[in-house]
Protein backbone atom coordinates (compact mmCIF):
# COMPACT_ATOMS: atom_id res chain seq x y z
CA UNK A 1 0.00 0.00 0.00
CA UNK A 2 1.45 3.60 -1.04
CA UNK A 3 4.99 2.16 -1.18
CA UNK A 4 6.18 4.12 -4.29
CA UNK A 5 4.80 7.26 -2.56
CA UNK A 6 6.74 6.39 0.79
CA UNK A 7 9.85 6.18 -1.26
CA UNK A 8 9.40 9.25 -2.87
CA UNK A 9 8.47 11.44 -0.01
CA UNK A 10 11.44 9.69 1.96
CA UNK A 11 13.32 11.10 -0.94
CA UNK A 12 11.81 14.96 -0.94
CA UNK A 13 12.70 15.31 2.87
CA UNK A 14 15.79 14.11 2.19
CA UNK A 15 16.56 17.61 0.97
CA UNK A 16 16.46 19.02 3.89
CA UNK A 17 18.82 16.89 5.38
CA UNK A 18 21.62 18.65 6.45
CA UNK A 19 19.86 22.19 6.92
CA UNK A 20 19.61 24.25 10.20
CA UNK A 21 16.48 25.44 9.01
CA UNK A 22 13.84 25.92 6.64
CA UNK A 23 14.40 28.47 3.64
CA UNK A 24 12.72 29.87 0.69
CA UNK A 25 15.29 27.95 -1.08
CA UNK A 26 14.93 24.25 0.41
CA UNK A 27 11.32 24.77 0.80
CA UNK A 28 10.82 25.08 -2.92
CA UNK A 29 12.86 22.56 -3.76
CA UNK A 30 11.41 19.71 -1.30
CA UNK A 31 7.81 21.00 -1.98
CA UNK A 32 9.16 20.35 -6.12
CA UNK A 33 9.62 16.66 -5.18
CA UNK A 34 6.29 16.34 -2.93
CA UNK A 35 4.46 17.62 -6.55
CA UNK A 36 6.42 15.24 -8.20
CA UNK A 37 5.77 12.62 -6.12
CA UNK A 38 2.27 13.23 -6.07
CA UNK A 39 1.59 13.35 -9.23
CA UNK A 40 3.32 9.95 -9.41
CA UNK A 41 0.76 8.23 -6.72
CA UNK A 42 -1.69 9.17 -9.58
CA UNK A 43 -3.04 12.54 -7.69
CA UNK A 44 -4.14 15.18 -10.94
CA UNK A 45 -1.93 17.75 -11.27
CA UNK A 46 -4.07 19.81 -10.03
CA UNK A 47 -4.80 18.69 -6.70
CA UNK A 48 -1.04 18.38 -6.05
CA UNK A 49 -0.46 22.21 -6.70
CA UNK A 50 -3.05 22.83 -4.51
CA UNK A 51 -2.07 20.55 -1.93
CA UNK A 52 1.88 21.75 -2.19
CA UNK A 53 0.81 25.08 -2.27
CA UNK A 54 -0.49 24.65 1.37
CA UNK A 55 2.71 22.86 2.55
CA UNK A 56 4.59 25.54 1.26
CA UNK A 57 2.43 28.05 2.69
CA UNK A 58 2.33 26.27 5.77
CA UNK A 59 6.04 25.60 5.90
CA UNK A 60 7.34 28.89 5.97
CA UNK A 61 4.89 30.28 7.95
CA UNK A 62 6.72 28.25 10.61
CA UNK A 63 10.23 30.07 10.22
CA UNK A 64 10.26 30.68 13.68
CA UNK A 65 9.89 26.81 14.98
CA UNK A 66 13.41 26.07 15.41
CA UNK A 67 12.93 22.87 18.61
CA UNK A 68 12.61 20.56 15.08
CA UNK A 69 14.48 20.11 12.73
CA UNK A 70 13.11 20.96 9.26
CA UNK A 71 12.83 17.15 7.97
CA UNK A 72 11.06 16.74 11.01
CA UNK A 73 8.62 19.71 10.41
CA UNK A 74 8.07 19.39 7.09
CA UNK A 75 7.14 15.57 7.64
CA UNK A 76 4.53 16.81 10.08
CA UNK A 77 3.26 19.47 8.07
CA UNK A 78 2.84 16.75 4.88
CA UNK A 79 1.43 14.53 7.19
CA UNK A 80 -1.61 16.93 8.01
CA UNK A 81 -1.88 17.92 5.05
CA UNK A 82 -2.42 14.36 3.55
CA UNK A 83 -4.87 13.48 6.11
CA UNK A 84 -6.85 16.71 5.28
CA UNK A 85 -6.95 15.27 1.90
CA UNK A 86 -8.53 12.02 2.51
CA UNK A 87 -11.14 13.64 4.69
CA UNK A 88 -9.35 14.14 8.06
CA UNK A 89 -11.49 12.18 10.65
CA UNK A 90 -13.52 9.37 10.17
CA UNK A 91 -16.90 8.83 9.02
CA UNK A 92 -19.11 6.08 10.25
CA UNK A 93 -22.34 5.10 8.91
CA UNK A 94 -25.26 5.80 10.31
CA UNK A 95 -27.66 2.47 11.28
CA UNK A 96 -30.05 3.77 13.78
CA UNK A 97 -33.10 2.88 12.07
CA UNK A 98 -34.26 -0.43 11.88
CA UNK A 99 -33.74 -2.22 9.73
CA UNK A 100 -30.95 -0.17 7.70
CA UNK A 101 -30.65 -0.27 5.04
CA UNK A 102 -27.58 -0.22 2.55
CA UNK A 103 -27.20 -0.09 -0.59
CA UNK A 104 -23.84 -1.48 -2.75
CA UNK A 105 -23.56 0.47 -5.49
CA UNK A 106 -20.09 0.51 -8.31
CA UNK A 107 -19.04 -1.37 -11.53
CA UNK A 108 -18.46 -5.01 -12.30
CA UNK A 109 -15.44 -6.08 -11.30
CA UNK A 110 -15.11 -3.35 -8.20
CA UNK A 111 -15.59 -5.99 -5.54
CA UNK A 112 -19.25 -4.98 -4.67
CA UNK A 113 -20.02 -8.99 -3.58
CA UNK A 114 -16.97 -9.44 -2.07
CA UNK A 115 -17.43 -6.62 -0.07
CA UNK A 116 -21.26 -6.85 0.63
CA UNK A 117 -20.04 -9.71 2.33
CA UNK A 118 -16.86 -8.57 4.26
CA UNK A 119 -19.60 -5.47 5.59
CA UNK A 120 -22.42 -8.33 6.92
CA UNK A 121 -19.16 -10.11 8.85
CA UNK A 122 -18.26 -6.79 9.86
CA UNK A 123 -21.57 -5.69 11.67
CA UNK A 124 -22.31 -9.40 12.71
CA UNK A 125 -19.44 -9.50 14.36
CA UNK A 126 -20.61 -6.20 16.69
CA UNK A 127 -23.25 -8.56 18.11
CA UNK A 128 -25.85 -5.48 18.33
CA UNK A 129 -26.37 -6.41 14.43
CA UNK A 130 -28.15 -9.01 12.41
CA UNK A 131 -27.73 -8.52 8.70
CA UNK A 132 -29.41 -9.84 5.77
CA UNK A 133 -27.59 -10.37 2.58
CA UNK A 134 -29.88 -9.22 -0.28
CA UNK A 135 -29.37 -10.72 -4.10
CA UNK A 136 -30.19 -8.13 -7.12
CA UNK A 137 -28.08 -9.12 -10.06
CA UNK A 138 -30.31 -10.89 -12.09
CA UNK A 139 -28.35 -10.53 -14.86
CA UNK A 140 -25.68 -13.40 -13.92
CA UNK A 141 -26.84 -15.84 -12.02
CA UNK A 142 -23.34 -16.31 -10.90
CA UNK A 143 -22.64 -13.42 -8.88
CA UNK A 144 -26.22 -14.70 -6.82
CA UNK A 145 -24.27 -18.38 -6.23
CA UNK A 146 -21.24 -15.95 -5.12
CA UNK A 147 -23.08 -14.26 -2.75
CA UNK A 148 -24.77 -17.40 -1.27
CA UNK A 149 -21.47 -18.85 -1.07
CA UNK A 150 -20.09 -16.32 0.37
CA UNK A 151 -23.08 -15.69 2.62
CA UNK A 152 -22.62 -19.40 3.87
CA UNK A 153 -19.04 -18.80 4.30
CA UNK A 154 -19.75 -16.16 7.32
CA UNK A 155 -23.29 -17.28 8.30
CA UNK A 156 -25.71 -14.89 7.06
CA UNK A 157 -28.79 -15.62 5.40
CA UNK A 158 -28.77 -14.87 1.68
CA UNK A 159 -32.49 -13.38 -0.11
CA UNK A 160 -32.74 -13.73 -3.42
CA UNK A 161 -35.54 -14.82 -5.90
CA UNK A 162 -35.36 -17.18 -8.50
CA UNK A 163 -36.90 -15.80 -11.66
CA UNK A 164 -37.93 -13.02 -10.47
CA UNK A 165 -35.61 -10.31 -12.83
CA UNK A 166 -36.84 -7.21 -11.55
CA UNK A 167 -34.24 -5.93 -8.93
CA UNK A 168 -36.36 -2.99 -7.68
CA UNK A 169 -39.63 -5.48 -6.22
CA UNK A 170 -36.68 -8.01 -5.01
CA UNK A 171 -35.03 -4.83 -2.88
CA UNK A 172 -38.29 -4.13 -1.41
CA UNK A 173 -39.35 -7.56 -0.89
CA UNK A 174 -36.33 -7.74 0.77
CA UNK A 175 -36.58 -5.08 3.40
CA UNK A 176 -39.71 -6.35 3.98
CA UNK A 177 -38.72 -10.29 4.73
CA UNK A 178 -36.14 -8.01 7.38
CA UNK A 179 -38.94 -7.01 9.16
CA UNK A 180 -40.95 -10.17 9.67
CA UNK A 181 -37.77 -11.96 10.30
CA UNK A 182 -36.28 -9.61 12.76
CA UNK A 183 -33.12 -8.47 11.16
CA UNK A 184 -32.00 -5.01 11.31
CA UNK A 185 -29.48 -4.18 8.73
CA UNK A 186 -30.66 -5.33 4.92
CA UNK A 187 -27.20 -5.40 2.55
CA UNK A 188 -28.03 -5.06 -1.08
CA UNK A 189 -26.11 -5.81 -3.21
CA UNK A 190 -26.78 -4.54 -7.20
CA UNK A 191 -25.79 -5.37 -10.86
CA UNK A 192 -22.95 -3.73 -12.36
CA UNK A 193 -21.77 -3.25 -15.49
CA UNK A 194 -17.91 -3.15 -16.92
CA UNK A 195 -18.48 0.95 -18.08
CA UNK A 196 -20.73 3.48 -17.04
CA UNK A 197 -24.30 2.87 -18.87
CA UNK A 198 -27.11 4.48 -18.75
CA UNK A 199 -29.52 1.48 -18.44
CA UNK A 200 -27.44 0.46 -15.32
CA UNK A 201 -27.36 4.06 -13.82
CA UNK A 202 -31.36 4.00 -14.24
CA UNK A 203 -32.15 0.54 -12.80
CA UNK A 204 -29.83 1.71 -9.29
CA UNK A 205 -31.47 4.96 -8.89
CA UNK A 206 -34.65 2.95 -9.55
CA UNK A 207 -34.01 0.65 -6.95
CA UNK A 208 -32.34 3.75 -4.60
CA UNK A 209 -36.09 5.28 -4.53
CA UNK A 210 -37.50 2.54 -3.74
CA UNK A 211 -35.87 1.15 -0.57
CA UNK A 212 -34.74 4.50 0.40
CA UNK A 213 -31.58 3.35 1.69
CA UNK A 214 -29.89 4.89 4.94
CA UNK A 215 -26.69 4.24 3.57
CA UNK A 216 -25.94 3.76 -0.15
CA UNK A 217 -22.12 2.74 -0.75
CA UNK A 218 -20.22 3.17 -3.74
CA UNK A 219 -17.82 0.19 -4.09
CA UNK A 220 -14.66 1.15 -6.43
CA UNK A 221 -11.48 -0.91 -7.18
CA UNK A 222 -8.27 1.92 -5.98
CA UNK A 223 -6.04 0.11 -8.16
CA UNK A 224 -8.06 2.00 -11.25
CA UNK A 225 -6.61 5.22 -10.08
CA UNK A 226 -7.82 8.67 -11.63
CA UNK A 227 -10.95 6.51 -13.20
CA UNK A 228 -11.83 5.41 -9.75
CA UNK A 229 -12.37 9.24 -8.97
CA UNK A 230 -14.24 9.49 -12.48
CA UNK A 231 -16.68 7.08 -11.68
CA UNK A 232 -16.88 7.71 -8.42
CA UNK A 233 -18.15 11.56 -9.67
CA UNK A 234 -20.67 9.95 -12.12
CA UNK A 235 -22.06 7.36 -9.41
CA UNK A 236 -22.45 10.69 -6.97
CA UNK A 237 -24.10 12.46 -9.73
CA UNK A 238 -26.76 10.23 -9.78
CA UNK A 239 -27.26 8.11 -6.15
CA UNK A 240 -25.83 11.22 -3.99
CA UNK A 241 -23.97 8.37 -2.06
CA UNK A 242 -23.67 8.63 1.67
CA UNK A 243 -19.72 6.99 0.84
CA UNK A 244 -17.13 5.23 -0.82
CA UNK A 245 -15.56 2.01 -0.04
CA UNK A 246 -12.38 1.43 -1.43
CA UNK A 247 -11.25 -1.94 -2.36
CA UNK A 248 -7.95 -3.71 -3.35
CA UNK A 249 -5.58 -1.10 -1.47
CA UNK A 250 -3.72 -4.08 -1.13
CA UNK A 251 -2.70 -4.46 -4.59
CA UNK A 252 -1.98 -0.81 -5.22
CA UNK A 253 1.56 0.66 -4.90
CA UNK A 254 0.28 4.18 -5.46
CA UNK A 255 -2.72 5.38 -4.10
CA UNK A 256 -4.42 8.61 -6.35
CA UNK A 257 -7.75 6.97 -5.82
CA UNK A 258 -7.33 7.14 -1.59
CA UNK A 259 -5.80 10.20 -1.77
CA UNK A 260 -8.24 12.14 -3.97
CA UNK A 261 -11.78 10.63 -4.53
CA UNK A 262 -12.70 12.90 -1.22
CA UNK A 263 -11.44 16.10 -2.37
CA UNK A 264 -12.94 15.58 -5.91
CA UNK A 265 -16.57 14.11 -4.83
CA UNK A 266 -16.38 15.89 -1.24
CA UNK A 267 -17.93 12.23 -0.31
CA UNK A 268 -15.55 10.58 2.38
CA UNK A 269 -14.19 6.65 2.31
CA UNK A 270 -15.71 5.37 5.15
CA UNK A 271 -14.41 1.52 4.33
CA UNK A 272 -11.25 -0.14 2.68
CA UNK A 273 -10.88 -3.66 1.51
CA UNK A 274 -7.16 -4.70 1.80
CA UNK A 275 -7.15 -8.62 0.91
CA UNK A 276 -10.22 -11.35 -0.66
CA UNK A 277 -10.73 -12.97 2.52
CA UNK A 278 -14.13 -11.84 4.05
CA UNK A 279 -12.13 -9.88 7.24
CA UNK A 280 -10.54 -7.93 5.39
CA UNK A 281 -12.43 -4.90 5.34
CA UNK A 282 -11.23 -2.09 7.66
CA UNK A 283 -12.64 1.01 8.75
CA UNK A 284 -11.39 4.22 6.99
CA UNK A 285 -9.08 6.78 9.20
CA UNK A 286 -7.66 9.26 6.81
CA UNK A 287 -5.06 10.56 10.05
CA UNK A 288 -3.97 6.59 10.51
CA UNK A 289 -3.39 6.05 7.22
CA UNK A 290 -1.62 9.00 6.68
CA UNK A 291 0.47 8.03 9.20
CA UNK A 292 1.50 4.80 7.69
CA UNK A 293 1.93 7.00 4.31
CA UNK A 294 4.62 9.14 6.48
CA UNK A 295 6.55 6.28 7.98
CA UNK A 296 4.91 6.98 11.51
CA UNK A 297 3.06 3.34 11.91
CA UNK A 298 -0.18 3.05 12.95
CA UNK A 299 -0.14 1.57 16.64
CA UNK A 300 -3.63 2.32 17.81
CA UNK A 301 -4.72 0.50 14.65
CA UNK A 302 -2.53 -2.52 15.34
CA UNK A 303 -3.46 -2.58 19.21
CA UNK A 304 -7.27 -2.41 17.99
CA UNK A 305 -6.83 -5.59 16.12
CA UNK A 306 -5.41 -7.42 18.52
CA UNK A 307 -8.09 -6.27 21.24
CA UNK A 308 -10.72 -7.73 18.52
CA UNK A 309 -9.17 -10.98 18.10
CA UNK A 310 -8.70 -11.42 22.20
CA UNK A 311 -10.10 -14.32 23.37
CA UNK A 312 -10.54 -13.25 26.73
CA UNK A 313 -11.06 -17.29 27.94
CA UNK A 314 -8.25 -18.50 26.03
CA UNK A 315 -5.60 -16.14 27.43
CA UNK A 316 -6.68 -17.51 31.26
CA UNK A 317 -6.58 -20.74 30.18
CA UNK A 318 -3.21 -20.03 29.26
CA UNK A 319 -2.47 -18.33 32.03
CA UNK A 320 -3.15 -20.73 33.88
CA UNK A 321 -0.93 -23.33 32.04
CA UNK A 322 2.08 -21.08 32.17
CA UNK A 323 1.53 -20.42 36.05
CA UNK A 324 1.39 -24.36 36.36
CA UNK A 325 4.27 -24.29 33.96
CA UNK A 326 1.88 -26.96 31.61
CA UNK A 327 2.42 -24.62 28.65
CA UNK A 328 2.64 -27.63 25.81
CA UNK A 329 3.03 -27.22 22.07
CA UNK A 330 -0.69 -27.52 21.47
CA UNK A 331 -0.80 -24.39 23.67
CA UNK A 332 1.77 -22.93 21.16
CA UNK A 333 -0.52 -23.74 18.23
CA UNK A 334 -3.58 -22.02 19.35
CA UNK A 335 -1.29 -18.55 20.10
CA UNK A 336 -0.06 -18.84 16.74
CA UNK A 337 -3.78 -19.26 15.32
CA UNK A 338 -4.52 -16.14 17.57
CA UNK A 339 -1.54 -13.99 15.97
CA UNK A 340 -3.10 -15.29 12.30
CA UNK A 341 -6.56 -13.99 12.82
CA UNK A 342 -4.91 -10.61 13.26
CA UNK A 343 -3.83 -10.81 9.55
CA UNK A 344 -0.65 -10.84 7.17
CA UNK A 345 2.46 -10.31 9.22
CA UNK A 346 3.80 -8.16 6.78
CA UNK A 347 0.72 -6.11 7.09
CA UNK A 348 0.98 -5.95 10.58
CA UNK A 349 4.48 -4.82 10.46
CA UNK A 350 3.88 -1.89 8.46
CA UNK A 351 1.59 -0.66 11.42
CA UNK A 352 4.79 -0.55 13.49
CA UNK A 353 6.61 3.26 13.24
CA UNK A 354 9.65 2.87 10.96
CA UNK A 355 8.98 -1.02 10.35
CA UNK A 356 6.88 -0.97 7.25
CA UNK A 357 9.93 0.94 5.66
CA UNK A 358 12.35 -1.38 6.90
CA UNK A 359 10.42 -4.30 5.97
CA UNK A 360 9.11 -3.64 2.54
CA UNK A 361 11.80 -4.96 -0.14
CA UNK A 362 11.80 -8.26 2.60
CA UNK A 363 9.91 -11.32 1.11
CA UNK A 364 7.39 -11.93 4.34
CA UNK A 365 5.59 -14.87 3.34
CA UNK A 366 1.71 -14.12 3.76
CA UNK A 367 2.36 -17.43 6.50
CA UNK A 368 5.46 -17.02 7.93
CA UNK A 369 4.15 -19.92 10.72
CA UNK A 370 3.72 -22.50 7.91
CA UNK A 371 7.14 -24.16 8.98
CA UNK A 372 6.37 -23.96 12.49
CA UNK A 373 3.03 -25.31 12.62
CA UNK A 374 3.91 -27.82 10.01
CA UNK A 375 6.50 -29.62 12.58
CA UNK A 376 4.08 -29.29 15.74
CA UNK A 377 1.30 -31.30 13.64
CA UNK A 378 3.73 -34.01 12.67
CA UNK A 379 4.41 -34.75 16.72
CA UNK A 380 2.10 -36.61 18.51
CA UNK A 381 -0.43 -35.87 20.42
CA UNK A 382 1.85 -37.13 23.71
CA UNK A 383 4.94 -35.64 22.19
CA UNK A 384 2.84 -32.26 21.96
CA UNK A 385 2.03 -32.06 25.62
CA UNK A 386 5.32 -33.18 26.78
CA UNK A 387 8.02 -32.15 24.55
CA UNK A 388 11.09 -33.88 26.71
CA UNK A 389 10.03 -37.09 25.23
CA UNK A 390 11.47 -35.86 21.61
CA UNK A 391 14.54 -37.94 21.69
CA UNK A 392 16.53 -37.95 18.68
CA UNK A 393 14.77 -40.76 16.50
CA UNK A 394 11.91 -38.88 17.38
CA UNK A 395 13.15 -35.13 15.76
CA UNK A 396 14.20 -37.55 12.77
CA UNK A 397 10.50 -38.58 12.21
CA UNK A 398 9.29 -35.04 12.76
CA UNK A 399 11.52 -33.90 10.19
CA UNK A 400 10.10 -36.30 7.83
CA UNK A 401 6.54 -35.69 8.19
CA UNK A 402 7.27 -32.18 7.93
CA UNK A 403 9.39 -31.54 5.17
CA UNK A 404 11.47 -29.65 7.72
CA UNK A 405 15.13 -30.55 8.28
CA UNK A 406 16.69 -31.91 11.99
CA UNK A 407 18.05 -28.30 12.31
CA UNK A 408 14.89 -26.80 11.77
CA UNK A 409 13.30 -29.07 14.84
CA UNK A 410 15.78 -29.09 16.94
CA UNK A 411 16.03 -24.79 16.80
CA UNK A 412 12.22 -25.21 17.28
CA UNK A 413 12.61 -27.04 20.71
CA UNK A 414 15.64 -24.89 21.26
CA UNK A 415 13.35 -22.18 21.41
CA UNK A 416 10.31 -23.33 22.69
CA UNK A 417 12.01 -25.19 26.06
CA UNK A 418 13.92 -21.33 26.09
CA UNK A 419 10.12 -19.78 25.95
CA UNK A 420 9.47 -21.81 28.60
CA UNK A 421 12.56 -21.12 31.00
CA UNK A 422 11.60 -17.32 30.31
CA UNK A 423 7.85 -17.69 31.84
CA UNK A 424 8.74 -19.86 34.38
CA UNK A 425 10.86 -16.79 35.59
CA UNK A 426 8.64 -14.69 34.78
CA UNK A 427 5.82 -16.08 36.91
CA UNK A 428 8.19 -16.90 39.71
CA UNK A 429 8.40 -13.17 40.67
CA UNK A 430 11.32 -12.90 38.22
CA UNK A 431 9.15 -11.03 36.44
CA UNK A 432 9.19 -7.90 39.06
CA UNK A 433 12.92 -8.72 39.94
CA UNK A 434 13.76 -8.26 35.82
CA UNK A 435 11.67 -5.23 36.25
CA UNK A 436 13.48 -3.92 39.30
CA UNK A 437 16.70 -4.32 37.74
CA UNK A 438 15.81 -2.64 34.42
CA UNK A 439 14.90 0.16 36.25
CA UNK A 440 18.18 0.09 38.56
P1 LIG B 1 -18.36 -7.38 -8.16
O1 LIG B 1 -18.47 -7.77 -9.60
O2 LIG B 1 -18.33 -5.90 -7.99
O3 LIG B 1 -19.36 -8.03 -7.28
O4 LIG B 1 -16.89 -7.85 -7.70
P2 LIG B 1 -16.45 -9.13 -6.86
O5 LIG B 1 -16.86 -8.97 -5.44
O6 LIG B 1 -16.88 -10.34 -7.56
O7 LIG B 1 -14.85 -8.96 -6.91
C1 LIG B 1 -14.11 -9.08 -8.10
C2 LIG B 1 -12.76 -9.73 -7.81
O8 LIG B 1 -11.96 -8.89 -6.99
C3 LIG B 1 -12.89 -11.04 -7.06
O9 LIG B 1 -11.94 -11.94 -7.58
C4 LIG B 1 -12.51 -10.68 -5.63
O10 LIG B 1 -11.94 -11.76 -4.94
C5 LIG B 1 -11.50 -9.58 -5.84
N1 LIG B 1 -11.46 -8.62 -4.72
C6 LIG B 1 -12.50 -7.96 -4.19
N2 LIG B 1 -12.08 -7.13 -3.21
C7 LIG B 1 -10.74 -7.29 -3.09
C8 LIG B 1 -9.73 -6.69 -2.24
O11 LIG B 1 -9.97 -5.83 -1.38
N3 LIG B 1 -8.46 -7.12 -2.45
C9 LIG B 1 -8.15 -8.04 -3.40
N4 LIG B 1 -6.86 -8.38 -3.52
N5 LIG B 1 -9.07 -8.61 -4.20
C10 LIG B 1 -10.35 -8.24 -4.06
Amino acid sequence: MFDNLQDKLDKAFHVLKGHGQISEVNVAETVKEIRRALVDADVSYKIAKEVTGRIKEEALGQKVLTSLQPGQLMTKIVRDEIARLMGGSVAEMDLKSSPSVILMAGLQGSGKTTHSGKLANFLKRKKTKKPLLVACDVYRPAAINQLKVVGEQIGVEVYSEEGNNNPVSIATNAVAHAKANGFNVVIVDTAGRLAIDQAMMTEIRDVHAAIKPDETLFVVDSMTGQDAVNTAKAFNDVLDYEGVILTKLDGDTRGGAALTIRTVVEKPIKFIGTGEKMDALDVFYPERMADRILGMGDVVSLVERAQEQFDEDEARRVQKKIASNKFDFNDFLGQIKQIKKMGNVKDLMGMIPGMGKMMKNIDIDDDAFKGVEAIIHSMTPAEREDPKLINGSRRQRIAKGSGKTIQDVNQLLKQFADMSKMMKMMQGGGGKKMANMMKG
